[in-house]
């Protein structure tokens, strides 16, 4: 076999393998459009060495021209395809240029099936025998066509176009796939520039373009070999960051979770299939999965997760999961939303730790609270019990009066009826004013998880200081409340702020009954600050806090008292806290003390 067939098969066989095996990449990933722009390449590169080797063996003028004139077609092929594959690969290059090479390019085939022979020659005079690497072969000998021209346009136009791509790819950081690209494409238009010039002028048996272009496929496929290569190290490197990431997760029980909003499908990690009870791979929706929410969480975390896919806040939500095996976890989820271009919801995402530890010592310590609280009130009582018994006294002993009176009324004869009448009513008042002291004493007494609601507070401060009423005149101290009605309402438990009030009215009646008796003056206050929180003060007239305690009031267990037990003050503060305020204290101007304490208005009242 000749050397000339040899080259122009194994160029033509490197092209084909390089074409099936991009051609299989492209199969693989349809998005990949330059692995399928390069496969039309190369494939053009394959046949047209077919044809050169055609062209230097063709056996008349005739025959030498028609083969020309469809080597032309590949040709075209092989110049679109390389100002695609730019476009493709590179991301950039003017998109009109493209156009306009390939619209010439175009024109040019159209003209080469037109005008007689083809787009290269005007005619072709005869053969010329050439000896060329020990072979004879035949060269053209004939007249160009202006036709050439437009094709010499088409080359110096995917010049500037490749410069310009190659430019611009290179700002955006693609170095050495722009400068590859750049070099392999310049090089080979140049050469083949120079072999179909010499092919021309009879000098050269064909335009040797199949040996020309596969240094630009050679070019392309290094690229594109490269990416490969790059691929598969990236494929490897986020394989073991996904095996750390799962590790990391596991060691810390930490859930992930991805819910594909489109598919609705939820992929979850280990640690979550064995918190939920499932193994398997049965695919899971949303549905499947907000079934297993607690019923009483599950319209709340519904609303959660689709005000977080419509508004794209993130997800922070609490929640009880029941597994398919029965076992309750409170979960703590947070995630965040994912958007495609036109902003439509593509994934949710996000992270989940079972809080159920925690919630459990939550709900102790309020199991503790509410009973540290029980039993300062029952203290608190013992002290108030001389003013239970005070309260009761005097109703009692009114109706012991008006019973003996309406006997009285009962014994004349006739019996006055209407008196006894009246009697009565008076009976039935006291009663209802002595139930009313029990009543108060009992609600004060009862325990249990806080029950809020919205109260005005002048009901309030109206309230406590009627539970001490007599206390307070009892020890000759004067009590004065500010709390104008049109405070808006706070939201809380009234028995436990009702429980703060009393406690801080105690402190000052005990603080001020060293004061002289006329000077003793308790100054109960509500008003309203920062526009979202209402402020209660008592301040007193008493030999105010020690200075140097004042960080200690707080503290359980600390008092000055010989009967006291320091506890009124740090249950306030737990009470006011679980309300959402703080509780502060200080010595005032003239001596005494004062005690303060916020507490946020309830939402409906800063809607209003
Ligand atoms: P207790 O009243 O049983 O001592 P508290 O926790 O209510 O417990 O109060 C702790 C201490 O704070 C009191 O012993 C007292 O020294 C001080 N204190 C509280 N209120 C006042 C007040 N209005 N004036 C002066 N000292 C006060």
């Amino acid at each position: 076999m000749s050397w000339v067939t040899v080259i122009w098969s194994m160029a033509a066989g490197v092209a084909l393998a390089l074409a099936a095996l991009q051609l299989l990449v492209w199969l693989r990933d349809r998005a990949a459009i330059a692995h399928l722009v390069f496969s039309v390449a190369a494939v053009a590169a394959a046949v047209i060495a077919g044809q050169e080797l055609a062209l230097m063996h063709a056996r008349t003028p005739a025959e030498y021209a028609e083969i020309l004139r469809w080597w032309h077609v590949s040709a075209a092929a092989i110049v679109i395809a390389i100002v695609w594959f730019v476009r493709f690969y590179l991301g950039t290059g003017r998109l009109w240029l493209a156009w306009l090479i390939t619209l010439l390019r175009g024109l040019i085939l159209l003209a080469n099936f037109l005008v007689y022979p083809n787009a290269t020659f005007a005619e072709i005079h005869r053969l010329r025998e050439v000896s060329w690497l020990g072979e004879s072969l035949t060269a053209p000998v004939g007249d160009q066509t202006p036709w050439r021209n437009l094709i010499h346009l088409s080359m110096l136009l995917l010049v500037v176009y490749v410069l310009d791509a190659a430019n611009t790819a290179r700002k955006q950081g693609k170095h050495r796939p722009a400068l590859t690209l750049a070099a392999g494409i310049l090089l080979a238009v140049a050469l083949a520039a120079v072999t179909s010039d010499l092919m021309v002028r009879g000098v050269l048996p064909g335009p040797l373009v199949a040996l020309v272009f596969l240094v630009i496929v050679a070019a392309m496929a290094v690229e594109l070999s490269v990416d490969l290569v790059r691929a598969r190290q990236l494929a490897r490197e986020l394989h073991e960051s996904r095996e750390r990431m799962r590790l990391a997760a596991q060691a810390a029980d930490l859930g992930l979770w991805e819910w594909d909003v489109v598919e609705d499908r939820i992929w979850a990690n280990e640690v979550i299939d064995a918190r939920v009870g499932i193994s398997g791979t049965k695919p899971m929706g949303l549905k499947d999965y907000l079934a297993l929410v607690h019923p009483e969480d599950r319209e709340r975390m519904e609303a959660a997760i689709r005000r977080t896919i419509t508004e794209g806040v993130e997800l922070n939500e609490e929640y009880r999961l029941t597994g398919l095996n029965a076992s309750e976890h409170w979960i703590d989820a947070r995630g965040r939303v994912e958007y495609d271009d036109r902003r439509q919801p593509l994934r949710l995402r996000g992270v989940s730790a079972d809080i159920t530890a925690r919630k459990r010592l939550e709900d102790e310590a309020q199991r503790h609270r509410n009973q540290l609280a029980r039993a300062q009130r029952v203290l608190a009582l013992g002290q108030l019990s001389s003013v239970v018994a005070h309260e009761l006294n005097q109703p009692i002993g009114a109706i012991l009066r008006n019973a003996e009176a309406g006997e009285n009324f009962l014994r004349r004869d006739p019996p006055d009826l209407d008196e006894v009448r009246e009697i009565l009513a008076d009976i039935r008042k006291d009663d209802q004013r002595a139930a009313a002291v029990i009543g108060r004493m009992r609600s004060l007494l009862q325990s249990g998880p806080l029950r809020t609601e919205a109260i005005a507070p002048r009901e309030l401060a109206e309230q406590a200081a009627a539970t001490l009423e007599t206390e307070i005149r009892a020890r000759d101290a004067a009590l004065s409340i500010a709390a104008p009605a049109e405070l808006p309402k706070v939201r809380g438990d009234r028995i436990h702020l009702q429980q703060v009030l009393i406690n801080l009215l105690l402190n000052s009646v005990d603080a001020s009954s060293n004061a002289p008796e006329r000077q003793r003056h308790i100054a109960l206050q509500a008003t309203r600050s920062d526009n979202d929180k209402v402020v209660f003060s008592v301040e007193d007239n008493g030999e105010g806090f020690e200075p140097d305690r004042l960080s200690d009031l707080f503290v359980p267990y600390y008092t000055t008292k010989a009967d006291g037990i320091g506890l009124g003050l740090s249950i306030s503060k737990t009470i006011v806290e679980a309300h959402g305020g703080s509780i502060h204290a200080e010595n005032t101007a003239s001596g005494g003390a004062r005690v303060w304490f916020s507490l946020p208005v309830a939402e409906e009242e800063i809607a209003a």
